[in-house]
């Protein structure tokens, strides 16, 4: 088949090959683009239903249209071959990444399994159930968006299903839910099932049921609950196996009704996860010094072994950056949706560094101490470098806290913690003075006039900036507050996780509450007095231009949540993601564009020092560096 032209397409190479046929990379000479074309296997085109079912499954992919559904372009029957012609995606399956790294990353995962549960809700509510969800019918593309393929055998809830009952079992056995199993009517909850033990597989490197029988396996699938995966590996919470137990429909707490109920826990989790991952559980405090060690070491040998991966897979894409940017331009009517690109080379005067620190904690906050810099992590990491990023080496901080924000204070820097403390560190990152404020999460802090602190159960604290003595505010919401700017004298925004911003003018007697997004609102930040923007899960960025009355929303092109937004001066700002994205901004905020950076760890925080060197922290003791 390779070097044979059918109707307008050239095929050029074997992509793989499945139940159904083969997958082939074609050209599509007509409109200049390539493409994957699935040519159905010439044996099973003498059974008229497998080739009627074969056009249903053209049909039913392409009325789906989603960022993360790959698109269906057309259907070819010729006498040479019978097939469809699809979206080609330069990337690999997520059976291929588990194929070449064993286990994938936890928090790489998660998110991948959110952006497929995006497309999962919708084609629920579009009456489709997929019905053949596995690592092999997803994809993940050079830019780390997740596609979903073969809606083939799905079927339209809403069609006579005459055609797709006859015969034989759909599905792989290793993902086939119960139902499937007993031959009885798909529902949204088949697909969730098959995700819950795809990400089972993500993690562990295979599905939980693995008997040498069919019958073995349809039994465990019916019967059985899936092992550990936190008993097998130190770095997975408690909270993953309920996540995937409430998937396969075994809970005892909660089982999902539907891609929503699943998604939004995978958010909850991702958000608490820095907590859970250092919060020592029994077992764990039960175990003598040496498993401790054992512990701990493995501990370094994964984030050994993540922080290798995000080089090596760095160090590729740099060599195949400069194509990816041309293809991105040249090929812009293929979608019109793509991501806009700024280039790496023309903005950053070199390649992005990655700085070593080996230590799997997540980095939460960085600030800039004197002539020093200071890293804020889970687990009480506190990193200094005193080299302008050119090493960091950890200091003795003596403290199980997680960091979640640093800021200046004259001269010196002051830290809040998980545990509702706050500690004042001088430029060499020794403890001046710590305070016991409150028993919360204390997330954020701002100081101009005044110093606010806003933090979890929507504790707002006010100091005087001589005193560190710090008063409750009255506050707008009870649930977590993640980020609070002083306006002025006693005015001040907070925004969380309601997804509602709060202004006031008179320090909390009362609130103005903007309702602006359904998931949660992470990060404020003001470029002067009426200009500021606030940002946060699912991609959502708002701006406002009269000091926080009114907000309008931004468009920018990720779906992931808003970890950072800076800007260095009125024209250029900088955001990063949980996707391990950044954005920049050359006109206030009016447009963001993607830099390509390949990284698949969550981005927390930006620093830029006045030298123009640019910093980017995330999990797993990422540190980027490079000069703008
Ligand atoms: P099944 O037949 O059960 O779906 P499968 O998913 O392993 O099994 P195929 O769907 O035939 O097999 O796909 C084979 C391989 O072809 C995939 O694993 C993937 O590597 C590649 N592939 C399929 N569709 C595309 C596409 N649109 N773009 C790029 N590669 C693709
Ligand atoms: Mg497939």
């Amino acid at each position: 088949m390779v070097g044979k032209r059918i109707l307008n397409y050239q095929i050029i190479s074997l992509l793989g090959e499945g139940g159904m046929g083969s997958v082939y990379k074609a050209y599509d000479l007509q409109l200049e683009r390539y493409v994957a074309i699935k040519i159905i296997k010439p044996k099973l085109l003498k059974d008229p239903i497998f080739v009627e079912r074969f056009r249903i499954e053209a049909k039913n992919q392409a009325k789906l249209n989603h960022p993360n559904i790959v698109t269906v372009y057309g259907f070819i029957e010729t006498r040479e071959a019978t097939g469809f012609v699809m979206e080609y995606v330069d990337g690999s399956t997520i059976s291929q990444l588990i194929t070449t790294y064993g286990r994938l990353d936890l928090i790489y995962s998660l998110r991948v399994l959110q952006q497929v549960l995006l497309a999962i809700d919708y084609a629920h509510s579009m009456g489709f159930v997929h019905r053949d969800l596995k690592p092999s019918n997803i994809i993940i593309d050079r830019n780390g968006i997740a596609k979903i393929m073969d809606f083939g055998i799905s079927k339209s809830l809403n069609e006579n299903q005459r055609i797709t009952r006859v015969g034989f079992n759909i599905g792989t056995i290793h993902y086939m839910s119960p139902e499937q199993i007993k031959g009885l009517e798909p529902s949204p909850q088949t697909d969730i099932y098959s995700l819950g033990i795809t990400l089972y597989e993500m993690l562990s490197g295979s599905p939980p049921f693995t008997s040498k029988s069919d019958y073995e396996i349809y039994e465990a699938h019916l019967k059985m609950i899936p092992g550990k995966l936190s008993e097998t590996f130190p770095e997975i919470p408690n909270e993953v196996d309920d996540l995937i137990l409430s998937a396969l429909n075994k809970s005892n707490k909660k089982n999902f009704l539907n891609a929503y109920e699943f998604r939004s826990s995978i958010e909850q989790l991702i958000f608490n996860l820095p907590l859970l991952v250092s919060r020592p559980s029994v077992n764990q405090s039960q175990t003598t010094s040496i498993s401790q060690k054992k512990t701990r070491s493995a501990n370094f040998i994964v984030a050994f072994i993540v922080l290798l991966t995000v080089l090596i897979i760095g160090l590729s894409y740099v060599l195949v950056e400069k194509f990816i940017i041309k293809e991105k331009i040249s090929s812009s009517s293929e979608n019109e949706s793509e991501v806009n690109y700024l280039s790496n080379e023309n903005y950053f005067s070199a390649q992005w560094q990655v700085v070593t620190t080996n230590i799997p904690a997540n980095l939460n906050t960085i600030a800039l101490i004197g002539s020093n810099i200071i890293v804020g992590g889970s687990n009480g990491v506190v990193l200094l470098s005193k080299n302008n990023g050119q090493s960091f080496s950890r200091i003795n901080f003596n403290e199980k806290v997680d960091i979640h924000s640093s800021t200046n204070i004259s001269g010196k820097v002051l830290l809040t913690t998980s545990d509702g403390r706050i500690f004042l560190l001088d430029e060499k990152g020794k403890i001046i003075q710590s305070i016991k404020l409150i028993d919360e999460n204390l997330l954020s802090t701002d100081i101009k006039d005044k110093i606010y602190i806003c933090g979890s159960d929507g504790i707002i604290l006010k100091s005087e900036k001589s005193k560190l003595n710090f008063e409750k505010i009255n506050s707008p919401d009870k649930n977590t507050l993640f980020d609070i700017i002083e306006l002025d004298n006693s005015s001040f925004i907070t925004c969380g996780w309601n997804g509602s911003v709060y202004k006031t003018t008179n320090d909390g007697l009362n609130f103005r509450e903007s309702k602006l997004s359904q998931s949660y609102l992470k990060k404020l930040f003001f470029i002067n007095q009426f200009l500021g923007f606030v940002g946060g899960a699912d991609g959502n960025l708002f701006k406002t231009t009269d000091t926080g009355e009114s907000w309008t929303k931004v468009k920018i092109n990720t779906i992931a949540t808003i970890n950072d937004i800076i800007f260095v001066n009125q024209k250029t700002g900088y955001i990063v993601t949980s996707d391990g994205e950044l954005f920049i901004s050359e006109n206030s905020g009016e447009d963001w564009l993607k830099v390509s950076l390949n990284i698949k760890s969550s981005l927390n925080k930006v620093l830029v020092l006045n030298n123009g060197l640019i910093f980017l922290i995330g999990n797993n003791g990422l540190i980027l560096k490079n000069k703008i």
